[in-house]
């Protein structure tokens, strides 16, 4: 196939691991997403209903969570990873547990996410790992070292702490061979977590990528960002990885600046946005044998650009410098039309017990039930492919 074919409307493609009635029900759950008043009442409702103890795990996980998360335990995921793997598309292991403040949640996250990397060693249908600075430090810390302020002894051992955490954290993934992600976060704590990353890369990226970090386009400053880390890399010696996403945290971005009187740090226009995240894939390709990166992304046009860059300069869709990813649950026109035409590519898979997945659950819902969001485009695939199997 030439990767100017990249059929992204090839609905028989995109599901065809999904059986008749697993079809049915995913446009059930996406018809539901697709109403702001159904989807307004669910997510409230269920927030509501958990927060009073109410037994409604069980429905959440009948439902949402089982077309979004692979289970609640890494075991539980054994069955997407394998049908996934069975269509070349990897998996990677995300644990969606996020609000927890304490040190021995802290802990836990930790621990959690060195066996999400024992469990990708050694198995091909797992190309990376993936966690949030978040899930292992607290916040205000992590606000206070971004601003660079002076820490006081009590803030100095929760630094220390943190720093020890992520770099067992990235030992673990150094010794395993494995490749994992620091995903991107709010702008206010990301100078500190842009610090560690670096940290870890210029110590575990010497031979090859290990430590990704992640860059939001929607920043306005990230392009310039990216250039810039290009060149440290190169002077200190280490292979620049880097995963490329538009950004997730819009709207809390800019009520955070607007709240504390500065200039919001995100495009003012989806254009803008559209636009730097395109000028970084140029960027990494042009320079793609010494950057590594991950096209984090349900932008078919995005999708297209970086294809005819690979194609236009002789690189194999293969290469391993270069990947495609997607959510798990949504863009599987993207994730297995990819595939097929023989790319890279892998679906973050979500997991973790129900409850704590409901932030998650609720910013996928959230996303697909603007007008112009994904759902409308998911819900519209699903409809072609049910057509198409003449099911309605
Ligand atoms: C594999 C994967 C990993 C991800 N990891 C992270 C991560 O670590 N951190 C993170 O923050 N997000 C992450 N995301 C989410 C990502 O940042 C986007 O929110 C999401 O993928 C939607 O963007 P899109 O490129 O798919 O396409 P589109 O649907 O084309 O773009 C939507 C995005 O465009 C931007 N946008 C929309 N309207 C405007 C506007 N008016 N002005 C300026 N910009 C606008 C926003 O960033 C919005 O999310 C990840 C996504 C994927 C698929």
């Amino acid at each position: 196939m030439s990767h100017f074919e990249l059929d992204l409307q090839d609905t028989a493609t995109a599901f065809a691991d999904k059986s008749d009635s697993e079809l049915s029900e995913k446009y059930r759950i996406f018809k539901m997403l697709n109403s702001p008043v159904l989807n307004a009442i669910g997510t409230g409702c269920a927030k509501f209903a958990l927060a009073l103890g109410l037994p409604v795990e069980g429905l959440i996980k009948a439902t949402i969570f089982e077309q979004f998360c692979g289970g609640e335990t890494i075991e539980e995921c054994d069955k997407a990873i394998k049908r996934l793997g069975n269509s070349h598309v990897g998996t990677i292991l995300d644990y969606s547990v996020e609000g927890k403040h304490t040190e021995e949640d802290f802990e836990h996250t930790k621990d959690e996410i060195i066996r999400t990397i024992q469990r990708a060693k050694d198995d091909a249908n797992i190309p990376f790992a993936v966690f949030k600075v978040t899930g292992v430090a607290p916040l205000g810390t992590l606000e206070r070292l971004s601003k660079k302020k002076k820490l006081d002894a009590k803030d100095q051992a929760k630094c220390e702490r943190i720093h020890n955490r992520v770099a067992e954290i990235c030992e673990a993934a150094y010794e395993a061979q494995q490749p994992i992600f620091f995903d991107g976060e709010d702008s206010w704590i990301q100078d500190a977590i842009d610090r560690l990353a670096m940290e870890m890369m210029e110590r575990f990226n010497r031979e090859r990528p290990i430590i990704f970090n992640t860059i939001q386009l929607y920043r306005k400053d990230r392009l310039q960002y990216l250039k810039d880390a290009r060149r440290q890399a190169a002077n200190d010696g280490f292979v620049l990885a880097v995963k490329l996403v538009r950004g997730a945290y819009m709207e809390k971005e800019r009520e955070h600046a607007a709240e504390n009187g500065y200039e919001s740090p995100i495009h003012e226009t989806k254009a803008d946005t559209d636009a730097d995240y395109d000028a970084a894939i140029d960027y990494c390709i042009k320079h793609f044998k010494d950057i590594a990166f991950v096209a984090g992304t349900h932008n078919e046009q995005s999708t297209k650009h970086l294809a005819e860059l690979m194609y236009a300069a002789g690189i194999a869709p293969n290469h391993p410098n270069i990947y495609y990813s997607q959510l798990y649950g949504m863009g599987d026109n993207i994730s297995y039309v990819l595939a097929k035409g023989g790319y890279n590519v892998s679906k973050y898979l979500p997991y973790g017990p129900v409850a704590d997945a409901v932030p998650y659950l609720i910013r996928r819902a959230d996303e697909n039930s603007s007008a112009a969001g994904q759902v409308s485009r998911e819900l519209e695939m699903i409809e072609r492919e049910l057509k198409r199997r003449k099911i309605s």
